[in-house]
């Protein structure tokens, strides 16, 4: 009786401590969770409605994200005039996005996860890491962490419940050459090199898990016969780096932001990241163009994810 008294009382004491040391731990910790369960086929939003993140199908391993087509200046938010600060809008993008996200439900039956973001950029930019914002505002700051947890919880969605991703940043340039690039992290300047250079530099892209199941080299990957951008040229798209236009040379080129960085596979994880910077004319610039460029980047994607992630095969 005495001995069950003992280990009673000891193991009360354990729970106490334990309970003492969890709740001393969330009083330190000002953080909100890092996992939180989104419900599939729901819109979450955050403050005001400004980002909100459209929770896809369970099963989706894909990822969709459009920072910098907001229109929204909140009240009391001065402009960001930091002489880094880029703030121009990424005309239609989200309507463009959108377009893909439809289409590759009617192909697959999985709604892709997407997050939007509808605060105009000369007001918040999702695209730098916060330091390099130059908000006006802690209001802003708070906007830019909502954003960053509804892209953090897609990422842990897909790795939860698939294994493995993609997400794709969606932007837009107005560079003089009317063509999608396609970014990975990987500079200009080694795009221009060989296929041997590129070969040497899947551990510091984007695409990093990607190359470790797909069967191909990395710089095939870029720019072979299944590379991303390749797959869209294939249907109809311009795009570099692909086989059909392998070098950005010393044109204007976007290798790949922040977001691309942080949420793809350089570091760890088995979502891996592309930035899409696309071009406005015969793609985005009206409804038409958007439907069928929308149906034509979601049928890229799906050739992607069959050539390299063994899934979406038979659609
Ligand atoms: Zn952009």
């Amino acid at each position: 009786m005495k001995k069950i008294s003992l280990l009673l009382y000891i193991s009360t004491c354990l729970f106490i401590l334990s309970c003492k040391k969890s709740s001393n731990n969330n009083t330190d910790d000002q953080q909100p969770p890092t996992t939180v369960d989104y419900k599939p086929n729901t819109t979450v939003y955050g403050t005001n409605n400004y980002v909100k993140f459209i929770v896809g199908d369970l099963n989706s391993p894909i990822i969709l994200a459009s920072p910098h087509d907001g229109t929204i200046i909140p009240d009391g938010w001065p402009q960001r005039d930091n002489p880094d600060a880029v703030i121009v809008r990424d005309l239609y993008v989200t309507a463009l996005t959108t377009e893909i996200s439809n289409a590759l439900y009617s192909r697959t039956g999985l709604r892709p996860h997407m997050i939007v973001n509808d605060v105009a950029r000369s007001r918040m930019e999702p695209n730098r890491a916060l330091e390099e914002a130059y908000h006006k505002t802690e209001a802003a700051n708070q906007l830019w962490r909502e954003y960053h947890a509804f892209l953090k919880g897609a990422q842990e969605m897909v790795q939860k419940n698939v294994g493995k991703g993609l997400f794709l940043d969606m932007h837009g340039h107005g560079h003089t050459v009317p063509r999608v690039e396609v970014g990975y992290i990987v500079s200009k300047a080694n795009l221009n090199g060989t296929d041997a250079g590129l070969n040497s530099l899947a551990t510091t892209s984007s695409i990093y898990h990607l190359s470790t199941i797909s069967a191909y080299p990395f710089s095939q990957l870029i720019r072979g016969d299944y590379a991303f951008g390749t797959l869209l040229e294939n249907e109809g798209i311009r795009a570099v780096p692909s086989k059909q236009d392998p070098k950005p040379n010393n044109d204007d080129y976007f290798n790949g932001g922040y977001c691309t960085l942080t949420y793809g596979s350089k570091t760890s994880g088995a979502v891996s990241a592309i930035q899409l910077e696309t071009h406005g004319p015969n793609l985005r610039n009206n409804p038409t163009e958007r439907k069928a460029s929308g149906a034509k980047i979601a049928d890229a994607i799906i050739k992607y994810m069959q050539s390299h992630y063994g899934l979406f095969l038979g659609k």
